[in-house]
């Protein structure tokens, strides 16, 4: 959550570069956002409440000081942005960052949480500062400025960083020094090496540099940098230690971080699971067989993730019990800490994450490491912290991912979990042939005429208060993930339950129109499935069918290839082209869900 970003190189136009780099981190935070630069011995800042979206750098306004871009001054150019998602203070300018100091000495931008921030307020109001915002981000700039009274500007920060609890990731500047100063714990900061004598990127997420650079240093945490004229220096804040760092060159593209002739990120990372599940099934099976052989070897195997990373880990949970006969357990990260007694040397801990920044999981991992546990990461960005901290790593090769609500990457993660079952039940080339079936099938559902089909029904439920989707087995977490993308995109109250539930309770919300989404799969469910979805039509419901078949009970039939085990894969994407053209006839925006952000870097 929140998109940071900062530039310090020899171009001339570093706030420009900020602002189009904020523009391609926007997926991670669009409450407001603003840009810090430093040009003629002050710190010049721009900020405006709402999406960056369309803005024109050509509209930089850094106030009655405005200053002319381009001018030489330093030998190098720097500047930093954010776009923010709000943790602590409403959305108002004056809560976005980047926050001042009063004296204008320091800048500072901030990825996370500080917990005792109020604590530290008071201290600091004490002595005399004077805040602006709601912010636990302008109190980080007013500690670092008391430090400078007695320290250097490097002392300062590290010594504030050693004071803030929580997860954060900060850049700083300092009004007389020509230097950017970044510090990570627990939130993402990625340094992108550039073409150019001293020129460094410092970013939440790749895609904010790819346009400059593919070579890249991680930060991990705990550790500080430091970008000057002299170049770049990393340090431990553990030891007080200069550290040396490799740089690595990445193999993602700039057009598979841009959205090309595509309306929205959204469509186009749901036609690419044409290709995506393909790279996820055919990469190095030896991983998969290392992975599958250590949790058989499992006393207890957690499958842990967040959101929809989650509701792909309870699918696993079906999937294991069914394909391998073995019994796995399915948590949430923020959960994971319940389960805490039962970890040992002999516990496997398989986490689950697009990002693989996601602070829960994150956190989850930390307990089961202090207790001996071995983790396994499925993620997709391989370089991202949770893949640096386990001990065993399946990327799933679906590229860049930037609509906030998933969809390829969802898909490619169920792959894997499926191929992971098969593997566990000595089966795997079985379980890769029925992928690549469910691949080729994949691609020939995904064309306009199908998106039209869908689009009807679309158009014939927008206006409806509550939706609710139904499925057994496998199927039950996906009607699970159904809710989470139909009120991500629609704003529409959905809610998924197992098919036998709805007796128990939920039948009591049908009444005459309500729409069921029931997914029926050609499986040892169908018949119950058709059951229960009878006794909804009975009481009025407006059935969806999601199946190979057009049972006679649906009112609306979206037709899906007979996938046998990996019909959970199948299932979700029709429902994933709903929620995308729902967002757009309700004219929501669906890459940025309201409320929302992508990578979820906050507790
Ligand atoms: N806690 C800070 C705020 O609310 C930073 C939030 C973010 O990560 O965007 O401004």
């Amino acid at each position: 959550m929140c998109g940071i970003f900062a530039y310090h190189g020899p171009k001339k136009n570093a706030p420009e570069m900020v602002i189009e780099g904020l523009k391609r981190l926007e997926y991670r935070g669009y409450d407001s956002w603003g840009v810090a630069y430093k040009k003629g011995g002050e710190i010049h800042v721009h900020k405006e409440v709402g999406k960056i979206g369309d803005f024109d750098s050509k509209n930089l306004n850094f106030g009655s000081s405005n200053i002319s871009l381009g001018e030489v001054e330093d030998q190098y150019e720097i500047s930093m942005g954010h776009s923010r998602w709000a943790t602590h203070g409403k959305v108002t300018e004056e809560n976005a960052h980047p926050h001042f100091t009063e004296d204008k000495n320091i800048v500072i931008v901030h990825n996370g949480i500080f917990a005792n921030y109020l604590e530290v307020k008071k201290e600091l109001e004490a002595k005399g500062s004077k805040f602006e915002s709601d912010t636990d981000t302008e109190v980080i700039a007013h500690l670092i400025n008391d430090y400078c009274k007695k320290h250097s500007f490097e002392e300062a920060v590290d010594k504030t960083c050693k004071r803030i609890e929580g997860r954060y990731a900060i850049l700083v500047m300092k009004k007389d020094r020509s230097c950017i100063i970044a510090a990570r714990k627990g939130s993402p900061l990625i340094i992108g090496v550039g073409k150019e004598e001293n020129e460094f990127f410092i970013a939440s997420d790749i895609p904010a540099f790819l346009p400059y650079t593919n070579q890249v240093n991680y930060l991990d945490d705990n550790q500080l940098v430091q970008i000057d004229k002299t170049g770049i220096k990393f340090f431990d804040m553990e030891t007080n230690k200069e550290i040396e760092k490799r740089t690595i060159e990445i193999d993602w593209t700039i057009e598979e971080a841009e959205k090309g002739d595509f309306a929205h990120f959204m469509i186009k990372e749901i036609t690419e699971q044409k290709s995506t599940l393909t790279r996820a099934i055919n990469q190095d099976t030896n991983i998969i067989e290392e992975v599958a052989e250590a949790i058989k070897n499992a006393e207890n195997t957690y499958f842990v993730g967040c959101g929809t990373a989650g509701k792909v880990g309870m699918v696993g949970e079906y999937l294991f019990a069914n394909i391998a006969k073995k019994h796995v357990n399915f948590c949430f990260g923020s959960e994971f800490s319940n389960y805490k007694h039962f970890l040992n040397d002999k516990t496997l801990m398989v986490c689950i994450s697009q990002s693989g920044e996601t602070a829960d999981t994150l956190e989850a991992i930390e307990i089961a490491k202090e207790r001996g546990v071995t983790i396994v990461a499925i993620v997709n960005v391989e370089t991202s912290t949770m893949a640096r901290i386990s001990d065993m790593v399946i990327p799933i090769k679906a590229g860049p991912e930037k609509a906030v609500a998933s969809t390829k990457a969802t898909t490619s993660q169920l792959a894997i979990l499926t191929l992971l079952a098969y593997a566990c039940d000595g089966g795997i080339n079985k379980g890769k042939q029925l992928l690549i079936n469910t691949a080729a099938q994949i691609n020939d559902m995904l064309n306009p005429r199908y998106e039209e089909y869908i689009l009807k029904i679309a158009e014939k439920i927008m206006h409806v208060e509550s939706m609710y989707i139904i499925g057994r087995g496998s199927n039950y977490p996906i009607a699970l993930e159904a809710a989470i993308k139909l009120q991500e995109l629609s704003y529409i109250h959905a809610e998924g339950f197992a098919g036998g539930e709805l007796k128990h309770g939920p039948l009591a919300l049908i009444s005459e129109g309500t729409p069921v989404i029931s997914l029926v799969p050609n499986d040892e469910n169908t018949k119950e499935m058709i059951s229960n979805t009878i006794e909804i039509k009975s009481r009025g419901g407006y059935i969806i069918g999601i199946s190979p078949e057009n049972h006679e009970v649906f009112d609306y039939w979206i037709s899906v290839p007979d996938t046998h085990e990996s019909s959970p894969i199948v299932n979700i994407i029709p429902i994933q082209i709903l929620a995308y053209q729902l967002a757009v006839l309700r004219k929501n925006d669906p890459d940025k869900p309201r409320n929302l952000a992508k990578s979820v870097t906050v507790k």
